[in-house]
């Protein structure tokens, strides 16, 4: 099959075109679709600085069903969590885990 530079382009074009329509959709099933109830949750943490004021400790959540990945400060998540009585967790499977 012989194709011209302008039927190359265009069938090029209409593949990203497609993409760029199945990638809005992958997106919308992680924002709206998914309840994110199967999670991997670890523990990280940047510690010992010379400066403690720039340890940081955060967890990141990858949901098992959509892939969707995000980070949470654990300060912020254990206060959400202690005011919504870990709701969140009792809700769903977590898998925790701790990097070494
Ligand atoms: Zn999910």
């Amino acid at each position: 099959m012989s194709l011209t530079d302008k039927q190359i382009k265009a069938k090029l074009d209409k593949i990203n075109t497609k993409i760029g329509t199945l990638l809005i959709e992958r997106e919308n099933v992680k924002a709206n679709i998914c309840s994110h109830n199967k999670v991997e949750m670890t523990a990280c943490s940047n510690s010992g600085n010379y400066d403690p004021h720039a340890d940081s400790y955060w967890y990141e959540f990858h949901c098992q069903v959509c892939e969707k990945f995000w980070t949470e400060d654990q300060t912020q998540y254990l206060d959400r969590q202690r005011k919504e009585k870990f709701a969140w967790e009792k809700a769903r499977e977590i898998v925790k885990k701790s990097r070494p």
